[in-house]
């Protein structure tokens, strides 16, 4: 067989394992198997291989979740399959040091201006010395140094903690991405450096690195991300287990800074094309969110030349068009989403 038709005979095997559940599925999961079907043979992009760990992945893996805020899950592919959260971390994080130091601390040490930069470059704003937003590396190392806690360990437990609130579970930090961001981490140590010259962080750079490399090395799924952007969603309470994981005043600095920054050197074609509050990381996983209706996780480790998962990427775009989740699509009510929950179709 040439390689089209082992394509046709690969979608036709998908396509017969999805089409008796098709039967019985909302059209909102036979959209999320049709974007699977067409996505899935998409091998563009690349793994991630500068923090060694993270090549090992099987580039294959493909998932799709859809969380809303009254708590209906419609999920697709891998969606059991562990992955590093990476910079998918960085928005929740965001939240926990608004909570712990207030919105103006938080700002007066890191802006809020997207950079046009790749994700890691060593650039901090000349005028103010702040690293541009806590999207980037500069600013969520920043960041990281802003959490509360006694010690180093009290205040990775109450990262982890806040995790939990978000997934509804406990999560761990893998050990050897950790081990792996931590000895190849010399773009972001020169970052921390920089930012202690400006007098932006404390001296306590390596408790501040070692924070932000374990909370990139958080293992989540698929499901986990769709629950946690649903939580965004849900103005910072779970919809599954009614946690709350984030006060609800600072929902709209979270998602303002992901509209304007979460998708790296992509993010004003993102909101562009898009329209929604998102965040990307490395490992492959996006969070994106539709306020007040639904949380959309999708990973798929192939990335771009930016960082962002190239079949996340088309993923969102899909959705986004096809439901008008655009966060300026004035004309949409959200009623062909709310109606592709609930139909079943008849054959
Ligand atoms: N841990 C990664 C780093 O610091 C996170 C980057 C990312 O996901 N964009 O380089």
């Amino acid at each position: 067989m040439n390689d089209s038709q082992n394509q046709q005979a690969l979608d036709a095997q998908l396509d017969s394992l999805i089409q008796p559940f098709k039967a019985v599925a909302s059209p909102l999961q036979e959209f999320l198997s049709d974007l699977y079907i067409k996505y899935k043979p998409l091998t563009e992009g690349k793994v991630a291989d500068y923090i060694p760990e993270l090549a090992k992945v099987d580039p294959d893996l493909f998932a799709i979740s859809v969380v809303t805020v009254d708590g209906k899950v419609i999920e697709v592919g891998d969606i059991d399959q562990l992955f590093t959260i990476q910079s998918a971390s960085k928005p929740f994080v965001h939240g926990l040091t608004l909570e712990d130091c207030g919105r103006d601390f938080v700002l007066s040490r890191v802006g809020v201006e997207p950079t046009g930069e790749a994700f890691n470059a060593i650039v901090l704003d000349e005028s103010s010395g702040r690293p541009y937003n806590p999207m980037v590396n500069a600013g969520a190392i920043a960041t990281a140094g802003l959490v509360k806690g006694d010690d180093p360990t009290a205040k990775l437990n109450r990262v982890m903690e806040m995790f939990r609130n978000y997934c509804g579970r406990d999560l761990y930090v893998d050990m050897s991405v950790y081990t792996s961001e931590r000895s190849t981490g010399h773009r972001n140590r020169a970052i921390a450096h920089l930012m202690l010259n400006f007098g932006m962080v404390d001296q306590n750079l390596d408790d501040m690195l070692d924070l932000y490399f374990k909370q990139c090395s958080v293992m989540v799924n698929c499901h986990d991300l769709g629950v946690m952007a649903a939580t965004l969603a849900n103005n910072g309470r779970n919809p599954m287990t009614n946690a709350r994981a984030l006060d609800s005043q600072y929902i709209k600095d979270v998602l303002s800074v992901m509209y304007t920054c979460g998708m790296y050197d992509y993010s004003g074609e993102w909101s562009y094309r898009v329209g929604l509050p998102a965040k990307s990381g490395v490992g492959g996983g996006i969070v994106a969110v539709v306020p007040k209706l639904l949380g959309i996780g999708v990973f798929s480790p192939r990335l771009d030349s930016r960082g962002n998962s190239v079949r996340g990427v088309k993923v969102c775009e899909e959705l986004s068009s096809h439901f008008g989740f655009h966060s300026f699509d004035l004309h949409d009510d959200h009623s062909k989403f709310l109606s592709s929950l609930t139909r079943t179709r008849s054959t």
